[in-house]
Parts: C-alpha cells; sequence; structure tokens
C-alpha cells in the first residue's frame, strides 16, 4: 500500500492499554456511524471464551503467521507481550478502496509502521481516567493473582508511555463523552475539503454545473 493510494477511506489507528475500555468503545462508535469497520487481525494468540475466529481475530498458528510475513501479507505485524498479531495488507487496502473508514485496534509499534507508510492516517490513543481506575479495570479480570495484576499494570504503563505519538487523545472517563470524541473525530475528518473532494466528486460535479465561470 504506497502513499496516497488508499482512495476513499480513512485509516483510524487506535490504541490504548489493556483495561482503558478500548473495544467498547470502539463497538459504540460502530453502533453510531456508518461507513466505518474494524480491521479483524491475525493473532497467534489462543482464542478466548467467546471469542470467534474471523470475528474477533483470524487465529493461526505460528508457521502461517510466519509464511504471511514472509509473502509480504503484513500492512503492519509486531509481537505484543507473548503473542504476534498483524493487520492483512490486501483486507484493509479493499476495505479503503471500496470507500469505508477502518480502524485499526493496534500496539504502539503497530502504529509506528502504519504511521511510516501513511503518515494521513489519524491515529488516538484511549487513556483511562485514572491510575486507580486501571488498576480497577485490570484486577476484575477473573483472576486475583496479584502477580498477575502487577504483570498487567506494568504492561499497561508501558504501552501508555507511547501516548504522546498519537495525534489525538481520549480520556475514557465518562463514557457517551468519550464515543461523542472518537465520532466527532471522524465526522471532522470526513468534512476536510480534501476527504469531500474523494468521495463526493459527483455531487460537487452536479451542485455546480451550468454556471459559466466556475471549472
Ligand atoms: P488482545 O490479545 O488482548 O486482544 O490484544 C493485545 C494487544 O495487541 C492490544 O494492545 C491490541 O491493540 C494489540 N493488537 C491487536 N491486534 C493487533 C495487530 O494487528 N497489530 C498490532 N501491532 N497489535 C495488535
Amino acid at each position: 500500500m504506497s502513499q496516497g493510494s488508499f482512495n476513499n477511506g480513512t485509516l483510524y489507528i487506535v490504541s490504548a492499554p489493556s483495561g482503558a475500555g478500548k473495544t467498547s468503545l470502539v463497538r459504540a462508535l460502530l453502533e453510531r456511524l456508518d461507513a466505518i469497520q474494524v480491521s479483524v487481525s491475525h493473532t497467534t494468540r489462543p482464542m478466548r471464551p467467546g471469542e470467534v475466529d474471523g470475528i474477533n481475530y483470524h487465529f493461526v498458528d505460528v508457521a502461517t503467521f510466519e509464511r504471511m510475513i514472509a509473502r509480504g501479507d503484513f500492512f503492519e505485524h509486531a509481537q505484543v507481550f507473548d503473542n504476534h498479531y498483524g493487520t492483512s495488507r490486501p483486507a484493509v487496502q479493499a476495505l479503503l478502496a471500496a470507500g469505508q473508514d477502518v480502524i485499526l485496534e493496534i500496539d504502539w509499534q503497530g502504529a509506528r509502521q502504519v504511521r511510516a507508510q501513511m503518515p494521513e492516517a489519524v491515529s488516538v490513543f484511549v487513556l483511562p481516567p485514572s491510575r486507580e481506575a486501571l488498576h480497577e479495570r485490570l484486577s476484575a479480570r477473573g483472576t486475583d493473582d496479584a502477580t498477575v495484576i502487577a504483570r498487567r499494570m506494568r504492561d499497561a504503563v508501558s504501552e501508555m508511555s507511547h501516548f504522546d505519538e498519537y495525534s489525538h487523545i481520549v480520556i475514557n472517563d465518562d463514557f457517551a463523552t468519550a464515543v461523542a470524541q472518537l465520532a466527532g473525530l471522524v465526522l471532522a475528518e470526513r468534512a476536510k475539503l480534501t476527504r469531500v473532494r474523494e468521495r463526493h466528486g459527483a455531487l460537487l460535479a452536479a451542485l455546480l454545473s451550468g454556471i459559466e465561470g466556475v471549472e
């Protein structure tokens, strides 16, 4: 995917530490807006209860993942903690070319790779409202093991340390406000002159037709 070749859709990167509520925010955003989709990543991590292959992720083994890397199938890929994750280049390209906005829910390493290839991508980092709230969210995930919780906190702080590489920051304090902020960001992007020219060329031509002196 070369720069400038992504046609009509806009690419959004959304990153957050585990426990910031990113997935719920993105789900609510998709319920509110049309023509926007989340890219389904490939991962080598084991499926969690309730997850569905092809919906939450494409679950693949390490050999398949490595073959995909060798073939150049990934737009970006990274090892996040113990597992590999990657975004399919052809899948994202097809959605953008079809005029869909696409959200990549990826970590900071993947975000860097996307920005390098597509500086026009809009990147958003979601932060929790407080350290305590984050700790509470990470503790409420089915285990009371203090070592596991401490590790999750360390991982979360490590991910959050990259917040200033993003153009937009959403603090997920009041959920509805955070969703509105995300939606506002997408809608503002869609109103940009360059975007309107790309997406609504036919409308602009029709509105201005028949007037002399207008090119
Ligand atoms: P989880 O295993 O909890 O679903 O995700 C763990 C982390 O991997 C999250 O920070 C998530 O954003 C990140 N992640 C998920 N998919 C991708 C991907 O395709 N690429 C990258 N770089 N990170 C991903």
